[in-house]
């Protein structure tokens, strides 16, 4: 458990550039509600 790959991390596609991203610990509590990439990506929305 100690090495975790990268790939076994959720994914979402960001429907502003279209990109996927992957789950980040910041996102812990709130990736349910999470739908883009980044603030950028939130606020051209
Ligand atoms: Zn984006």
């Amino acid at each position: 458990m100690k090495h975790q790959k990268k790939s076994d991390l959720p994914q979402k596609i960001c429907p502003a550039c279209s990109r996927p991203f992957v789950w980040r610990k910041k996102w812990a509590k709130v990736w349910n509600e999470v739908k883009y990439c980044s603030k950028r990506c939130r606020a051209s929305s």
